[in-house]
Parts: C-alpha cells; sequence; structure tokens
C-alpha cells in the first residue's frame, strides 16, 4: 500500500501520520540520543494488523548524531502490542516535535495517487544505497521489512533524511522488535 498525503491531523490521531504525540502503552519511557543524551523526535505512527510502530530520531543537533543508523543508539523504533495506548508525555527539552502533524492514507500501489506519496507499508524496500536490512536484536533474525517513509516535500514541516533520503522500518513481530534506518 502507498501511504498518500492526507493533510493535517490532530497530534494524538489514531490513523497513520507523521508528527504529533506517539501512542504508548503504560510506563514508556521517551527514548533519549545515546549520543548527545537529548530527547529524541517523534517521526511517526504506524498502526498494524500486529501491533503499532512508533518511531523517533535524533534531531536534536542534526548532522552531528548518526540518526541515519538503525542501532548506532540515534533513534529508536518500536512495536507496541494490543490496544490501550494512550498519547505519552513529551519531554520539555529537546527537539521532540516534527513541524507538523500529517495523516498518511494507505492506498493500493496500482491505483493512481490522488495526492503526494509519503510513504509505503510493506511490500520490498526500494534502498537508496545498499540493502541494509536489520538483524533483530533479539533473535537475529532478518528483520521484516515493514514501511517506507519519504521526507516529504514541504521543507518546513518534513522529517530530516539528509534531504531528499528515504527512511525504512523494520519488524521482527515475535520478538516485538522494531527497527529504523535512513538512506539519501
Ligand atoms: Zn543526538
Ligand atoms: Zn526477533
Amino acid at each position: 500500500m502507498l501511504l498518500i498525503h492526507d493533510g493535517e491531523t490532530t497530534a494524538d490521531a489514531s490513523v497513520p501520520r507523521t508528527g504529533g504525540v506517539p501512542l504508548v502503552p503504560d510506563g514508556f519511557v521517551w527514548p533519549l540520543c545515546r549520543e548527545c543524551d537529548g530527547a529524541m523526535q517523534f517521526l511517526a505512527h504506524l498502526p498494524l494488523p500486529f501491533g503499532t510502530v512508533a518511531v523517533f530520531f535524533c534531531q536534536n543537533d542534526p548532522g552531528m548524531c548518526d540518526d541515519w543508523d538503525a542501532t548506532g543508539g540515534a533513534n529508536a523504533a518500536y512495536l507496541f502490542a494490543g490496544e490501550g495506548l494512550s498519547p505519552a508525555a513529551v519531554p520539555a527539552e529537546g527537539e521532540t516535535a516534527l513541524g507538523a502533524v500529517t495523516a498518511l492514507r494507505p492506498h493500493p500501489e496500482d491505483a493512481s495517487a490522488p495526492g503526494p506519496v509519503l510513504g509505503r507499508l510493506g511490500g520490498e524496500p526500494d534502498w537508496i544505497q545498499a540493502d541494509e536490512t536489520p538483524a533483530c536484536p533479539s533473535c537475529t533474525a532478518r528483520m521484516a521489512f515493514t514501511a517506507e517513509l519519504e521526507e516529504g516535500a514541504d521543507f518546513a514541516t518534513a522529517a530530516n533524511f539528509g534531504s531528499g533520503g528515504r527512511g525504512y522500518v523494520f519488524t521482527c513481530e515475535p520478538c516485538g522488535e522494531a527497527a529504523f534506518l535512513w538512506q539519501c
């Protein structure tokens, strides 16, 4: 499925979106960047049939932390199982929010898109560089490609994937793990 730009939505909307506030389980701790210790920016909320993915990456000092790297500690992705998620408490310090909250509407790949394409769910990753499919941190198996995110056309509100880059989300459903990286 393509993910089509579907206009602005509310910060805690349950639809697929970039920006806003993550929906998280009780006891969730907002991720801090391993490199700069700052609070990461919430990037995307992706409800899936087997759980909800939340993606974060460090934007406190863009270009300084390795937020493109799936294992560098400057990004974080979660796969939350089950229902009962609620909006997270957002840290007071740090670059925690994207410039806009943008709804992403799933749309069949074989139909012409009615709006800008901002990503994709499932299928095969469309790598810009080499295949960097991460290994699951729990079981070490190759993780399953789950979603792709484009930066977005509007520079003021777009995700920062190094200008023209693309984000990749992976999951390991049995382990409840998720991972994120970007390339440009
Ligand atoms: Zn950082
Ligand atoms: Zn696993």
